[in-house]
């Protein structure tokens, strides 16, 4: 069976950028998501389109399939006392905006009572590079489709 729109697919992944490994799938704990739902970045879904179990790729993706260019304007500055918890450079920390939705961002800089942020995903702006293995594709059921997303076994709860 070949990864086309609809279908569950379960891989194993390294994601490195300039050579350093920024993520990878645990072993024994593969990625599963449901292709054609944009559940994963347009540029690795793209590329796994038509593959099979057991194929192997490499596919490299610019920002633009990827998380998007870095957007200067959403690097912005907090007050020390917008932070209900000690300030840590480096640290993500989320932000509820007026529509309810959550926006993680990271700490820049501390400089005073003033602290830089960065809203712009972590990965915005990287050339990322996937190694990929295809270990299973099936059919999406009912119920994945209908919620959009893959139900891997135990680490999906429905209210
Ligand atoms: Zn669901």
């Amino acid at each position: 069976m070949n990864i086309t729109q609809d279908k569950v697919v379960e891989l194993d992944y390294t994601l490195t950028v300039d050579g350093e490994v920024i993520d990878q799938s645990e072993s024994g704990e593969p990625l599963t998501y449901l292709h054609g739902h944009s559940n994963i970045i347009p540029g690795l879904e793209r590329a796994l389109e038509g593959k099979a179990a057991g194929e192997s790729l490499q596919v490299t993706v610019a920002p633009e399939d990827g998380y998007g260019e870095r957007d200067e304007d959403n690097v912005e500055e907090l007050s020390l006392e917008d932070f209900e918890d000690d300030v840590e450079i480096g640290a993500t920390y989320y932000a509820q905006a007026e529509d309810g939705s959550v926006m993680p961002f990271s700490v820049m800089a501390v400089e005073g009572d003033r602290v830089q942020v960065d809203f712009n995903p972590p990965l915005a702006g990287m050339t990322l590079n996937f190694d990929v293995k295809v270990l299973s594709v099936r059919d999406a059921t009912a119920e994945e489709l209908e919620h959009g997303h893959a139900h891997a076994d135990g680490d999906h709860n429905h209210e």
